[in-house]
């Protein structure tokens, strides 16, 4: 059997598919396989597959915060999409499965008048990808609520407290350990009246609208805010609002987004990047790191300050 029929055997597999498809830029090249795992049983025989035969692969949330390169992946991109969506509420204790999407965690738990998750109302990553990142807003994170996560390692399902996890602002223990797989997390949420969650979580949707390029190909946030400093003022202040390389933007709407107007390659969102990070050192002495990751980048970036 060759490996695609044994993929086939596994989830939906797609030959040959672009990854643009599948991350918020619009960005990212061919990959060789790409598979929507059907059940945890499958995805641990996934992997022992991969692992035996030496295959590269990686797991992708909802590409909200990643810039693929534009050459092909030459490996199988895994999804927890469809078999990983499932979350239940007890006691104030949200359970949650990896590939759920965070925007409707947080509107499910208004719904059972619970409090906590409204900073993540308009995140638009999976829980797997929000709990990697450590996502966060307005002063709140993930790993604030956060009590333990059930994670795939070395063939095995173990839950970690979240002490073991070394969470601090968007990072994880996870952004080292590129093999563990998040498959479901849990949270300790409050009891609060439903109209005070949903006037916070419509406020805050406002703001959104108001100071984010929402109609635009994005990864949100692409740098990290420097200590005691917003990103945006940094950039804004080395006259990079608006400026553009190719297709890819710094947006005059919010000058920590860089959009894809239409046809930007990764090298293009890249290069603006470098450029942003070179002229910060170099005018500032303030290293930007980037919050967006680069997947599937191979060639020497030169420089700079990747977490
Ligand atoms: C318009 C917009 C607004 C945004 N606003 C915010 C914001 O306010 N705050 C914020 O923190 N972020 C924000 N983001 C960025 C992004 O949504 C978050 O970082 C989100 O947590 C990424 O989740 P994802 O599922 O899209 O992850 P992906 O981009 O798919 O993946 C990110 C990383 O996580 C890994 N990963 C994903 N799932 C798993 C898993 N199950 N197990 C192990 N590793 C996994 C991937 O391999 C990758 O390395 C924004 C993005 C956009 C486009």
């Amino acid at each position: 059997m060759n490996l695609s029929e044994q993929l086939a055997r596994l989830g939906s597999v797609k030959e040959h598919e672009p990854l643009a498809f599948h991350t918020t830029y619009k960005i990212g090249g061919k990959a060789d396989f790409f598979i929507e795992v059907a059940s945890l049983e499958n995805l641990k025989k996934l992997i022992q597959l991969l692992n035996e035969n030496d295959i590269d692969w990686l797991v992708l949330g909802n590409g909200s915060n990643v810039l693929i390169d534009d050459c092909a992946y030459h490996g199988v991109v895994i999804s927890l999409k469809g078999a990983f969506d499932a979350f239940h509420f007890e006691e104030g204790i949200l359970s949650a499965q990896a590939g759920c999407s965070m925007i409707k965690l947080s509107f499910e738990a208004m719904n059972h008048s619970l409090s906590g998750l409204e900073f993540a109302s308009g995140i638009p990553g999976s829980l797997g990808g929000g709990i990697y990142m450590n996502a966060g807003a307005y002063r709140s994170d993930l790993s604030e609520i956060l009590i333990d996560v059930t994670i795939l390692r070395n063939g095995k399902v173990e839950t970690l407290p979240k002490a073991d996890l070394n969470f601090t602002y968007r990072h994880s223990l996870f952004q080292k350990h590129k093999d563990w797989i998040i498959l479901s997390a849990r949270f300790g949420l409050q009891p609060k009246e439903k109209t005070e969650i949903k006037a916070l979580m419509d406020s805050r949707k406002q703001r959104r609208l108001s100071t984010q390029p929402v109609s635009r190909p994005s990864a949100g946030s692409v740098f990290r805010n420097p200590h005691g400093m917003n990103a945006w003022q940094v950039v804004d202040n080395l006259g990079y609002r608006g400026k553009a390389i190719g297709q890819a933007r710094v947006s005059e709407v919010h000058s920590n987004f860089i959009v894809n107007e239409g046809n930007a390659s990764a090298r293009d969102v890249d290069r603006l990047i470098r450029m942003i990070q070179k002229d910060a050192w170099e005018k500032l002495g303030i290293r930007l790191i980037t919050e967006v990751e680069r997947i599937n980048w191979h060639a020497e970036t030169d420089t700079l300050f990747i977490a």
